[in-house]
């Protein structure tokens, strides 16, 4: 015979347990996560918390279940407070690139440095898991005992309702992507990561370092005299098809289109320009390795730049590891705007437009290589352009009724308007790019701007299908604009009669900054006056590249 610890009747004691000590953990589940996030945590931390409704007649299992809940329950609550640290502070989620590259950056010393410094916020979070923990601990003792009483027992829709939860719950932990957000699956993969980043490393920085030693046994020297400013806009997924600067039937770049009316000459769109890969990764490796293969061991074009005697910054609305330790931790200054995944991935590019003026006025030096990296019209679409910022949804227009006569079917097309939305809000964002290059700077300075798409995207192009196409030609049909202060034309008439191919920027770019060195090409500059088209070789066929 096991005794009622309380008079209240044992199910209202155990409803106010589970009450009390599941409000607890969804009010800190809500500071650290947001939106679904917040739901789906709520049904992870079901089971324990509905452990509490179930009678026990055994005090010493009573006692173990107390103990489990509560080390469950404050999982819980660190992660949450955890999070809701770093989004506080940083505004970042801890397996964003900034947070796990500085945690993994981190020794112990740095560690306890770190905590000293502040220590305030430290406290104010460490104080709420007091509470949570005291709350947490009151509660679960709580917990349901048996009773030998029929009355007592807890009711059939009761059980019912638990049974129903706990369903749900095994739907969660059944499903890959859900049962990782739990706290301890999530924190021991996170410290799997910081390992893994940590040994990558190892290599990137001594690669970084051979890049940069490389480069300076090269001993690149800069042709021109006099300050010098060129300013590489890298954009993600965008199909030069869509572009009215391109001969696109919706006006998606009135802006682009305006600055080419007014620099006539010094402004260049390339007409056929290409990419040799259909994703960001291998498409900025060629890029920033002038198209060359591995077994070359070609340079790194920041790491020539730098070596010149450029102060390179990289400026990105990406949060992407690969990207930032293969390339942007090569320029002077980093500048990763975007830092939560996920959460701010939804941050416009428009966000990079005042670190790229402060790069502009910064008065340091007189040669700046400043690299931009947008996220363009990369998917989901409905998130590179601002809410209610959607011109072309609902309007029958050429476009449309091509696209119906094609036999799209409406998703596609759905998809088409807000791919051109974002392309309209991406016209926004590079026009503004080229007004600040094109601003005077010092008497006399020489600036150049050159733009580029990392990789095109089929939308409804050739087939009925919208996202990164390696096996359409859509995939590979990008934009490619440059301008100049310069009083020749950018691109000799010859050069405007042949196509273009991304892997083979960096020739142009060196050209742009001036910078020579034993091992140019000349035939792969479009620029120069020796240009030679060379077909690529891409997973797709395409009839022409002139088209
Ligand atoms: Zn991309």
């Amino acid at each position: 015979m096991t005794t009622l610890p309380q008079q209240a009747s044992p199910s209202r004691n155990a409803l106010l347990a589970c009450g009390v000590v599941g409000a607890t953990l969804l009010a800190l589940i809500a500071l650290g996560h947001d939106g679904r996030r917040i739901a789906q945590l709520a049904v992870l931390a079901l089971p324990m918390v509905l452990w509490l409704a179930w009678p026990l007649r055994s005090a010493r299992i009573r006692r173990v279940r107390t103990l489990l809940v509560w080390l469950w329950a404050m999982g819980f609550a660190i992660d949450g407070a955890v999070r809701a640290y770093l989004l506080d502070t940083y505004q970042a989620a801890p397996d964003g690139a900034m947070v796990l590259g500085a945690a993994a950056n981190t020794n112990a010393r740095e560690g306890t440095e770190y905590l000293w410094m502040h220590w305030r916020s430290a406290a104010v979070w460490g104080a709420v898991l007091v509470v949570a923990g005291v709350l947490v601990g009151m509660f679960a003792r709580r917990g349901a005992v048996a009773s030998t009483t029929v009355s007592a027992r807890p009711s059939r829709w009761m059980v019912a309702l638990i049974a129903l939860l706990l369903l749900l719950s095994c739907v969660a932990y059944a499903s890959k992507p859900w049962r990782r957000l739990h706290p301890a699956i999530f924190w021991t993969q996170w410290i799997d990561s910081l390992h893994t980043l940590r040994s990558a490393w190892a290599g990137q920085q001594k690669q970084r370092d051979r890049l940069m030693a490389q480069a300076k046994a090269i001993a690149p020297v800069i042709a021109q005299s006099g300050p010098s400013t060129v300013v590489l806009v890298i954009t993600d997924s965008i199909n030069r098809d869509n572009m009215a600067l391109y001969g696109y039937g919706r006006p998606t770049t009135p802006r682009l289109l305006a600055h080419k009316a007014q620099t006539g000459d010094q402004m260049a769109v390339l007409k056929n320009a290409w990419s040799v890969d259909a994703s960001t990764l291998p498409a900025l490796r060629n890029m920033f390795h002038f198209g060359l293969p591995e077994a070359e061991s070609p340079p790194h074009v920041l790491a020539l730049a730098r070596a010149a005697g450029y102060k390179v910054w990289w400026i990105s609305n990406h949060d992407d590891l690969a990207i930032e330790q293969q390339h942007a931790r090569l320029a002077d200054v980093v500048d990763m705007v975007n830092r939560t995944p996920g959460r701010a991935s939804a941050s416009l590019d428009g966000e990079i437009l005042d670190c790229v003026q402060e790069a502009l006025a910064d008065t340091s030096t007189d040669r700046k290589l400043i690299v931009v990296h947008l996220m363009g019209a990369h998917p989901h679409y409905s998130l590179r352009f601002p809410a209610n910022a959607n011109p072309f949804n609902d309007n029958v227009d050429a476009v449309e009724s091509g696209l119906v006569k094609d036999g799209r079917s409406a998703w596609v097309r759905r998809f088409r308007q807000e791919y051109d939305a974002a392309l309209l809000y991406h016209d926004f964002v590079v026009s503004e790019l080229l007004q600040q290059t094109r601003a005077p700077g010092k008497q006399g300075e020489y600036r150049a701007w050159m733009y580029l798409s990392d990789h095109g995207q089929e939308v409804g192009h050739v087939s009925d299908r919208a996202g990164h196409s390696p096996s359409t030609a859509s995939g590979y049909r990008i934009p490619a604009v440059v301008w100049r202060n310069s009083q020749s034309p950018v691109l000799s008439a010859e050069a405007a009669q042949q196509p273009f191919r991304a892997d083979w920027a960096g020739w142009s770019l060196m050209n742009l900054l001036g910078v020579r060195w034993d091992g140019q090409r000349a035939e792969r500059d479009v620029l120069g006056g020796s240009y030679q088209w060379q077909a690529p070789v891409i997973p797709v066929a395409v009839e022409s590249f002139s088209r």
